[in-house]
């Protein structure tokens, strides 16, 4: 009626990660997929990468204590519908996220938790110190709805043997689960030795979907396994990826989805950038397809 104005919502998601300065990764890519997903994307920033196609040249972590008062800033009063974290510098900033999810969810809040563990780089920075892996281990994967390691994080965090196929993944989804007591696993396949790209197609033109190779994850929820699996897409424009997976099933997790269609929606979108930006050149340092 007259004077009276409604109000909607959106779902919200805060990032808790890394910036890219080169827009690929981090919290650049974090606030794309949220955004493409329709969800409120807000931020606190872990610390600053110098970087671009060729890698990082230089990382400035934020103190924990800076951290702590981003989070508090939009938990405080905005509020979020999830939490998705990546980039971690060090094993204070891990503490102080625990702390901060502990305390929203004690406060009678439902906060999903995505946890993307980021160690290294693909170029082959280090972004989190010593210490971080153990830190994740104990104090935030615990706490998570879903984890989302690539197979060298999954190593690096299980400290096992090299994962080579889709059996080693369901065994790591599985033991990560059984050590940390989180709620589901997703191990993601994309480091599994890439299929041979597929023929030149009669214009000329590389193929970028293969339909014969796939992509295949494996997520393990406490109880029972799943495999999620799609076509192969050959492109060198990977990096960003794992940001971009977690953010989406953050967003579909914040509308009110269960896990499974959250990360299968996740999966359906990332497939469709990596087809979308297959052709594109971007920077010298981005690697042609194998
Ligand atoms: N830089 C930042 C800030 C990140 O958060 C990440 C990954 O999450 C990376 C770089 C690494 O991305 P990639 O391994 O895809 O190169």
């Amino acid at each position: 009626g007259a004077g009276s104005c409604s109000s909607t919502s959106l779902p919200r998601v805060l990032s808790i990660a890394g910036s890219d300065s080169g827009g690929g990764a981090g919290i650049q890519a974090d606030i794309k997929a949220l955004l493409s997903r329709g969800v409120f994307a807000m931020t606190a920033l872990t610390a600053l990468t110098a970087q671009n196609t060729h890698g990082v040249s230089a990382v400035h972590a934020v103190p924990p204590d800076f951290l702590r008062r981003q989070i508090d800033a939009v938990l405080g009063d905005l509020g979020a519908d999830a939490i998705k974290t990546g980039m971690l510098p060090n094993a204070e900033c891990v503490a102080v996220v625990a702390e901060a999810v502990r305390s929203y969810r004690g406060a009678g809040h439902a906060l999903p938790l995505v946890v993307d563990p980021v160690l290294v780089s693909t170029s082959g920075h280090a972004l989190a110190e010593g210490g971080v892996a153990a830190a994740l281990l104990r104090q935030l994967i615990p706490l998570a709805t879903v984890v989302t390691p690539n197979l060298p994080e999954a190593q690096a965090l299980l400290g096992g043997e090299q994962i080579v196929d889709v059996e080693g993944m369901r065994r790591a989804a599985k033991q990560l689960q059984a050590m940390t007591g989180c709620a589901a696993v997703l191990v993601k396949g994309g480091h599994l030795r890439p299929p041979p790209p597929p023929p030149p197609t009669a214009n000329g033109d590389a193929a970028t979907s293969d339909p014969v190779a796939e992509s295949i994850d494996v997520l393990y929820d406490g109880s029972s396994l799943h495999e999620f699996r799609g076509p192969w897409i050959h492109t060198g424009n990977t990096h960003g990826t794992g940001c971009t997976l977690a953010s989406a099933i953050s967003a579909e997790l914040a509308k009110g989805l269960p896990l499974l269609p959250a990360v299968a929606a996740a999966r359906a979108a990332l497939l469709e950038a990596l087809r979308a930006s297959a052709p594109l050149a971007l920077g010298s340092g981005v690697q042609r397809p194998f």
